[in-house]
């Protein structure tokens, strides 16, 4: 078992915060400051462009990568780092839309995340004419999959609710119908332990800034199938994914394995940070985090349902059926995450009227979720968030 005070002691957590939003973007790990500083000094500073052989940037995307793929049951081999989640939706959508031609329809659902519909939609405009993304209920997925579908494109874990969807009961009736899949593991990795290589994915991509502590606008990761990657082309097809970048070939061959999932040059500093992180993540195990994720979210939600009557819960009852995080219906729960944040505890809000709190094991302990518990009730039963100054909306919610 993993000793939970001791990786809490790794995480710098100011002073009188409860850190409730490590779902959006994870906290710093003590160790990253000198890890990046490093980078900067003695790497960049020192080295200038020799840093991509002497210090191993060029490796980076595919070191990293392996770490990941031990936390979401990926083969090694088969992860790679680059860019932001969006493009890496895109990515794998135009992969696998392809490998899937002549069918025309990628099918999503209506808690999917905004950008990553966004990219599909983009992607079927780009396609053009009889291309189309169709959305349906998260409970409607199971019976919209149909020989007309090309891919089935899915968070695994509602960034709203934290509903999960059964990634392995979907992949294998979709596959069944012919349908490729691709599953977005944000809300996943880092919160739960995923089985890629088990549940026979096709594609999967995720974050690095939400659980797994990489900094604001650290990459995201890609995740192609071992018996895909040498049929996939990547429609980003970027020099670091050819097959012999510096061999400045006028025309595109796709690199060997996930290397073609590469668009072009990594972010040296912040795949630093994420070094430094995985050095933490490297150490535990996923069913660990997991067993105290569900522990921290019950408690949470039997102590604000004891004592906040207003507050409805949103998120699935059971734990095993619900990510790291509980979320609250309240009509006016962007005020009262104001006037929560204001004394200390940090979630965030998702419109309409969703009060979201994350759960993350690794720094968040039963005195935080009990002391979060008597603010949030302080703030109900006394009606703080009905202040004017709760109300102004800011640019990020
Ligand atoms: C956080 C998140 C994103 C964000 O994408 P970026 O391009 O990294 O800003 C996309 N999709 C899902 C499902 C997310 O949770």
């Amino acid at each position: 078992m993993i000793d939970f005070k001791a990786t809490k002691a790794l995480f710098q957590l100011p002073d009188g915060m409860i850190y409730l939003d490590g779902n959006s973007l994870g906290p710093l790990p003590k160790a990253t400051s000198d890890r990046v500083a490093r980078t900067i000094n003695d790497e960049w500073g020192e080295m200038l462009i020799t840093g991509w052989n002497k210090a191993g940037w060029m490796g980076l995307p595919s070191g990293i990568g392996d770490r990941i793929a031990r936390l979401i049951g990926a083969e090694p081999g088969h992860v790679t780092m680059g860019d932001t989640l969006s493009i890496k939706v895109y990515q794998a959508l135009a992969s696998a839309m392809e490998m899937n031609a002549p069918r025309k329809v990628i099918l999503s659902d209506t808690g999917n995340f905004p950008s990553d519909l966004y990219m599909a939609a983009g992607l079927c405009n780009t396609l053009g004419d009889g291309y189309e993304l169709r959305t349906v209920a998260p409970e409607a997925v199971d019976e919209a999959l149909s020989e007309e579908i090309a891919v089935l494109m899915l968070t695994e874990v509602d960034y709203r609710t934290g509903r999960m969807h059964d990634m392995k009961a979907l992949t294998k009736k979709a596959q069944a119908l012919g349908i490729l899949c691709v599953w977005d593991l944000a809300h996943s990795a880092g919160a739960l332990p995923v089985d890629l290589s088990g549940c026979n994915a096709d594609f999967a991509v995720g974050c690095t800034y939400k659980y797994l502590n990489s900094g604001p606008g650290g990459p995201a990761f890609i995740y192609v199938a071992p018996r895909h990657i040498e049929r996939a082309r990547p429609a980003l097809s970027g020099w670091l994914g050819h097959a012999a970048p510096f061999a400045f070939d006028l025309e595109y061959r796709p690199g060997e394995g996930i290397e073609r999932m590469r668009v072009g040059t990594p972010p040296i500093l912040q795949l630093a940070a994420l070094d430094a992180s995985m050095d933490i993540w490297d150490t535990v195990e996923m069913d660990d985090i997991r067993a105290q994720s569900i522990a921290l979210c019950d408690r949470f939600i039997a102590g604000v349902e004891a004592t906040c009557p207003d507050l409805r819960l949103a998120s699935p009852r059971d734990g095993t059926r619900r990510g790291s995080q509980v979320s609250f219906h309240f009509e006016h729960g962007y005020a009262a995450m104001q006037a929560v944040i204001a004394r200390g505890v940090i979630g965030d809000f998702r419109a309409p009227d969703i009060m979201r709190f994350g759960f993350t094991p690794l720094y968040i302990d039963e005195g935080d979720v009990d002391a979060a518990i008597s603010i949030i009730k302080d703030v109900m039963e006394n009606r703080l968030w009905d202040r004017p100054e709760y109300k102004v909306q800011n640019r990020v919610t």
